[in-house]
């Protein structure tokens, strides 16, 4: 369960190490601009209809380059794995984005925990957003949304990080 990054490697991307994969923004853009990656080339994937829609993302990000909708030069946060995280992706959000649509985080966790289990994102001390899992497990990507409500405190932070407790 590594990701096959033959292509990628050979390309020059910057990696993430830590999963083999290829590091990316929240449009799937990594750090050659006009390149875009999807599915596991970034991290392995436990369910392919997660991979359709990362997918479907980079491919419209993509587009977006090619007619010049988009820039790629504005500010971008890092996301980093706190307490139980194995890792985030994207690694790397653009605030601009969240003003059109919400940022969908995915990562795993180091050990599993099965009751009573919360998801949180911080800005440092400040809490960004609170949720309550059933349980987590290494086995299963976990998910979470960054709402385009959260625009503000995002645009001012240098690096969120997700726990997971
Ligand atoms: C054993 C197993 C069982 C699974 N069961 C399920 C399931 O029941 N339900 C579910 O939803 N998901 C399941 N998955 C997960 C799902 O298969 C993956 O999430 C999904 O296939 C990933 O899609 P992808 O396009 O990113 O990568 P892949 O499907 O791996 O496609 C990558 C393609 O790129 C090709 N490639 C690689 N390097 C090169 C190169 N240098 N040049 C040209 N081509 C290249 C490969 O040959 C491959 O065809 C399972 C995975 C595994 C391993």
């Amino acid at each position: 369960m590594i990701p096959e990054n033959e292509l990628t490697r050979r390309a020059g991307v910057e990696m993430d190490e830590r999963i083999g994969g290829a590091v990316v923004d929240d449009t799937f853009s990594t750090s050659i601009p006009g390149m875009f990656v999807a599915g596991n080339v970034v991290h392995v994937y436990d369910l392919v209809d997660y991979v359709s829609q990362a997918g479907e993302k980079a491919g419209s990000s993509a587009a977006d380059y090619i007619r010049g909708k988009a820039s790629y030069s504005g500010k971008k946060v890092k996301t980093s794995a706190g307490k139980n995280v194995r890792y985030v992706v994207p690694q790397l959000i653009r605030p601009e984005s969240l003003k059109e649509t919400s940022i969908l985080l995915q990562m795993r966790v180091v050990a599993p925990l099965e009751h009573r289990v919360e998801l949180i994102v911080r800005d440092g001390e400040k809490e960004i957003i609170r949720k309550r899992l059933p349980y987590a497990r290494p086995g299963e990507m976990v998910s979470v949304s960054l709402p385009q409500s959260v625009y503000d405190v995002v645009q001012q932070a240098d690096e969120i990080t997700v726990e997971i407790l």
